[in-house]
C-alpha cells in the first residue's frame, strides 16, 4: 500500500519531491507545508493541499512520511518536531550543520521509533554507479587514488546558499554528495588525515568551492574538488588503480577504462616536446593495454523512496544509514577545521 506523504518546503527541491510523489508507485501525496504564503498559494493553484501551519501537518494522523526540504539551518527543529509527532522523516542533505544537531535528530528517531534518513539521491547518479561497479568488480584492482570533481562557472546561487547562517557554501551543498559517494566506494578503508583548502573567489562569507584530500591508513586517497569558477571543466571522475585507470569526462558519458595487460614494453616511441624527446611520458604501446568503455549503468532515483517505504514496513534495511551520514558530517566538520587552520589534521571519528 502507498504511504501517505507530505513535503515541508515547496521551493526548488520541495517541488522536485512533490513531482516525484505525484508519479510514485509507493507514495500518496497528502500536501505540502511552506512558511511562505506565496508558496502555499502556488501549491493550491496546482491542486496540491497546503497545510496552513506545521502544527496542522504534525496533527494530521493520516500522514506517515514527510520529506523536509527547507534551508539547512532549520532542518533540526523541523525534523525533531516531525519525529516526535510520530512521522517517519526524510531530511534533505546536508542533514545538519553539526554532529551534535545530527545526534539530536537520531535521538528523536530512536525515542519515537520512527524511521529517519537523509536524501542522498546522488547515490543513484550513473557516473558514481559506474565507478562503484569498477571498484566492486576488481577489474583494475584496488583504487590508489580517486578524484571526484564538479566544475561550474556561475558562482554560488545568490539565495541562502551564499549565507553562513543558513548553512550555505559548496562544501555543505555539493561536498556532502561527493564525499558520501567516495565513502561508499572506499567503504572498508579507515581515514587517517584530512586536508582542505577552500576557495572564496566570488564569495567571502562561505566557500564557493574547495579542494579536499582524504588519506586512508592504507595510503589510498580520495580527492574531492568542487569549483564554481571553472570555465573549462576537468573530468568528473578519475580512478588510478593497481592495474589500470578509469575516467569519466562528464556525468552523461561512458566510463573509459585502460587496463594494463603487460607492464613491460619492447620499444617505446618517444614523444617530441618543445624541450626535447621524452620516453617516460610517451603513451604506452597499445598492445600492452586493454582499452574499453563501460555501458552506462541503469538507475532509477525513485528507488530511494521505494527503499524508505519498505524500511518503514520492516521489509528492508534503510539504505542511507545514520552511521553513514554521521561519517560524512564529521569529515565536513574536520575539513572546515583543516581549512581554517591551514593544515592537515588527523581524522577523529
Ligand atoms: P529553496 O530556497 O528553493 O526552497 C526552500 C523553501 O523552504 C522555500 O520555499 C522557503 O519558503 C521554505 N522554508 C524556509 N524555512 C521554512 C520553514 N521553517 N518551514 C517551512 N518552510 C520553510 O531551497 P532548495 O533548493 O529547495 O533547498 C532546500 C533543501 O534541499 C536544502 O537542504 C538543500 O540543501 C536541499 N537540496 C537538495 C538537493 C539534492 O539533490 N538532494 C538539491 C537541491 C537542494
Amino acid at each position: 500500500m502507498k504511504k501517505n506523504f507530505a513535503v515541508v518546503g515547496f521551493g526548488g527541491m520541495g517541488s522536485w519531491h512533490v513531482n516525484h510523489a505525484l508519479k510514485s508507485d509507493v507514495l500518496n501525496l497528502c500536501g505540502i507545508y511552506d512558511i511562505d504564503e506565496k508558496k502555499s498559494a502556488l501549491a493550491k493553484e496546482k491542486g496540491i493541499y497546503a497545510y496552513s501551519s506545521l502544527e496542522e501537518l504534525l496533527n494530521d494522523k493520516n500522514v506517515e512520511l514527510v520529506t523536509v526540504a527547507i534551508p539547512n539551518d532549520v532542518h533540526l527543529e523541523t525534523v525533531v518536531k516531525l519525529l516526535r509527532s510520530g512521522k517517519n522523516v526524510i531530511c534533505e542533505k546536508p542533514v545538519a550543520l553539526s554532529s551534535s544537531d545530527l545526534e539530536e535528530m537520531i535521538k528523536a528517531s530512536k525515542e519515537s521509533g520512527k524511521l529517519f534518513t537523509v536524501h542522498q539521491n546522488r547515490r543513484w547518479d550513473v557516473d558514481y554507479l559506474a565507478m562503484q561497479s569498477i571498484k566492486d568488480s576488481g577489474e583494475i584492482g584496488k583504487p590508489l587514488r580517486i578524484e571526484s570533481r564538479i566544475h561550474g562557472s556561475r558562482g554560488i546561487p545568490s539565495d541562502w546558499r551564499c549565507q553562513k547562517s543558513h548553512g550555505g557554501g559548496m562544501m555543505l551543498d555539493w561536498g556532502v554528495h561527493l564525499i558520501d559517494q567516495l565513502m561508499l566506494i572506499y567503504k572498508n578503508e579507515k581515514i587517517d588525515t584530512i586536508n582542505c583548502v577552500e576557495t572564496h573567489i566570488t564569495n567571502d562569507e562561505v566557500d564557493d568551492g574547495f579542494y579536499l584530500t582524504i588519506t586512508f591508513e592504507s595510503g589510498a586517497v580520495a580527492f574531492v574538488e568542487v569549483g564554481t569558477y571553472n570555465f573549462l571543466p576537468l573530468p568528473r571522475f578519475y580512478m588510478k588503480a593497481e592495474k589500470g585507470t578509469a575516467l569519466i569526462m562528464d556525468w552523461r558519458e561512458k566510463t573509459k577504462v585502460a587496463k594494463c595487460k603487460y607492464w613491460h614494453e619492447n620499444d617505446v616511441l618517444p614523444v617530441q616536446t618543445a624541450a626535447g624527446l621524452t620516453k617516460t611520458m610517451a603513451p604506452r604501446d597499445s598492445v600492452t593495454l586493454d582499452e574499453y568503455e563501460l555501458d552506462i549503468p541503469k538507475s532509477d532515483v525513485h528507488d530511494f523512496y521505494r527503499n524508505v517505504c519498505k524500511a518503514i514496513d520492516g521489509e528492508e534495511a534503510q539504505l542511507v544509514t545514520h552511521d553513514q551520514v554521521r561519517l560524512v558530517l564529521k569529515i565536513m566538520e574536520q575539513a572546515f577545521k583543516s581549512a581554517k587552520l591551514n593544515q592537515t589534521i588527523k581524522f577523529q571519528y
